[in-house]
Protein backbone atom coordinates (compact mmCIF):
# COMPACT_ATOMS: atom_id res chain seq x y z
CA UNK A 1 0.00 0.00 0.00
CA UNK A 2 1.58 3.45 -0.79
CA UNK A 3 1.39 6.45 1.56
CA UNK A 4 0.21 9.13 -0.14
CA UNK A 5 2.52 12.17 1.18
CA UNK A 6 0.87 15.74 1.25
CA UNK A 7 2.40 17.93 -0.92
CA UNK A 8 4.39 20.67 1.43
CA UNK A 9 6.73 21.83 -0.36
CA UNK A 10 5.87 25.14 0.34
CA UNK A 11 6.79 24.24 4.40
CA UNK A 12 10.28 23.69 3.02
CA UNK A 13 10.84 26.30 0.75
CA UNK A 14 12.70 28.67 2.93
CA UNK A 15 15.23 26.11 4.44
CA UNK A 16 15.95 24.83 0.71
CA UNK A 17 16.32 28.23 -0.63
CA UNK A 18 18.92 29.07 2.17
CA UNK A 19 20.92 25.86 1.53
CA UNK A 20 20.89 26.87 -2.26
CA UNK A 21 21.97 30.48 -1.68
CA UNK A 22 25.13 29.05 0.90
CA UNK A 23 26.09 26.86 -1.90
CA UNK A 24 26.29 28.97 -4.42
CA UNK A 25 28.27 31.54 -2.26
CA UNK A 26 30.76 28.71 -2.04
CA UNK A 27 30.51 27.73 -5.45
CA UNK A 28 31.59 31.77 -6.30
CA UNK A 29 34.55 31.43 -3.84
CA UNK A 30 34.96 27.76 -5.16
CA UNK A 31 35.58 29.46 -8.77
CA UNK A 32 37.40 32.68 -7.56
CA UNK A 33 39.88 30.81 -5.93
CA UNK A 34 40.06 28.43 -9.00
CA UNK A 35 40.79 31.26 -11.11
CA UNK A 36 43.33 32.46 -9.32
CA UNK A 37 45.49 29.29 -8.87
CA UNK A 38 47.44 29.66 -12.38
CA UNK A 39 50.98 27.79 -12.33
CA UNK A 40 52.29 27.80 -15.43
CA UNK A 41 54.46 25.21 -17.04
CA UNK A 42 52.25 22.89 -14.95
CA UNK A 43 50.11 21.28 -17.49
CA UNK A 44 48.64 18.34 -15.24
CA UNK A 45 47.58 20.91 -12.74
CA UNK A 46 46.34 23.06 -14.95
CA UNK A 47 44.19 20.41 -16.52
CA UNK A 48 42.69 19.10 -12.95
CA UNK A 49 42.30 23.09 -12.18
CA UNK A 50 40.23 23.31 -15.73
CA UNK A 51 37.98 20.03 -14.84
CA UNK A 52 36.95 21.66 -11.18
CA UNK A 53 36.13 25.02 -12.55
CA UNK A 54 33.99 22.83 -15.59
CA UNK A 55 32.14 21.00 -12.17
CA UNK A 56 31.70 23.73 -9.99
CA UNK A 57 30.71 25.85 -13.08
CA UNK A 58 27.92 23.50 -13.84
CA UNK A 59 27.12 22.83 -9.97
CA UNK A 60 26.47 27.03 -9.97
CA UNK A 61 24.67 26.83 -12.89
CA UNK A 62 21.88 23.86 -11.06
CA UNK A 63 22.11 26.07 -8.18
CA UNK A 64 20.95 29.54 -10.30
CA UNK A 65 18.70 27.76 -12.08
CA UNK A 66 16.96 26.17 -9.02
CA UNK A 67 16.89 29.55 -7.78
CA UNK A 68 15.28 31.14 -10.84
CA UNK A 69 13.08 28.06 -10.91
CA UNK A 70 12.00 28.84 -7.28
CA UNK A 71 11.16 32.39 -8.04
CA UNK A 72 8.63 31.69 -11.07
CA UNK A 73 7.16 29.07 -9.10
CA UNK A 74 8.14 26.26 -11.20
CA UNK A 75 10.66 24.41 -8.34
CA UNK A 76 10.11 21.30 -7.43
CA UNK A 77 8.74 19.91 -10.70
CA UNK A 78 10.59 18.11 -13.23
CA UNK A 79 11.33 19.83 -15.87
CA UNK A 80 10.94 16.64 -18.26
CA UNK A 81 7.30 15.03 -17.37
CA UNK A 82 6.21 17.65 -14.87
CA UNK A 83 6.00 15.26 -12.17
CA UNK A 84 6.09 16.60 -8.87
CA UNK A 85 9.78 15.54 -7.04
CA UNK A 86 9.67 13.67 -4.08
CA UNK A 87 10.34 16.23 -1.15
CA UNK A 88 13.16 14.01 0.59
CA UNK A 89 15.19 13.81 -2.94
CA UNK A 90 14.83 18.08 -2.93
CA UNK A 91 16.36 17.80 0.79
CA UNK A 92 18.86 15.48 -0.36
CA UNK A 93 19.84 17.23 -3.62
CA UNK A 94 17.88 20.63 -3.38
CA UNK A 95 19.08 21.69 -7.33
CA UNK A 96 17.57 18.47 -8.69
CA UNK A 97 15.35 19.24 -11.78
CA UNK A 98 14.07 16.36 -12.58
CA UNK A 99 12.01 12.86 -11.26
CA UNK A 100 14.20 9.79 -10.52
CA UNK A 101 12.60 8.20 -13.53
CA UNK A 102 13.37 11.31 -16.24
CA UNK A 103 16.88 11.08 -14.38
CA UNK A 104 17.69 7.71 -14.98
CA UNK A 105 16.30 7.97 -18.69
CA UNK A 106 18.44 10.74 -19.04
CA UNK A 107 21.72 9.62 -18.10
CA UNK A 108 21.23 6.39 -20.02
CA UNK A 109 20.67 8.08 -23.24
CA UNK A 110 22.80 10.90 -23.27
CA UNK A 111 26.58 11.50 -22.86
CA UNK A 112 27.70 13.45 -20.04
CA UNK A 113 30.39 15.24 -18.37
CA UNK A 114 31.60 12.67 -15.70
CA UNK A 115 33.25 15.20 -13.34
CA UNK A 116 29.47 16.09 -12.55
CA UNK A 117 29.20 12.67 -11.02
CA UNK A 118 31.80 13.96 -8.73
CA UNK A 119 29.31 16.37 -6.65
CA UNK A 120 27.16 13.67 -6.30
CA UNK A 121 24.20 14.82 -9.13
CA UNK A 122 22.95 14.60 -12.34
CA UNK A 123 23.44 17.87 -14.54
CA UNK A 124 23.56 19.02 -18.01
CA UNK A 125 26.60 20.80 -19.44
CA UNK A 126 26.31 24.04 -19.15
CA UNK A 127 27.00 24.47 -23.01
CA UNK A 128 23.83 22.18 -23.35
CA UNK A 129 20.65 23.81 -21.02
CA UNK A 130 17.01 21.46 -22.07
CA UNK A 131 14.75 23.86 -23.76
CA UNK A 132 12.27 23.97 -21.05
CA UNK A 133 14.10 24.71 -17.73
ZN1 LIG B 1 10.20 13.33 -14.93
Amino acid sequence: METVQPNRLTDHLPALRDRLERERAFRLEQLAELGSTSRPGDDALREVTEQITAAATIALNDIEIALLRMDIGSYGRCQTCHAEIPIRLLEAIPQLRLCPACQHDGTSKRSRIDLVDVWGHGSFPASDPPANW
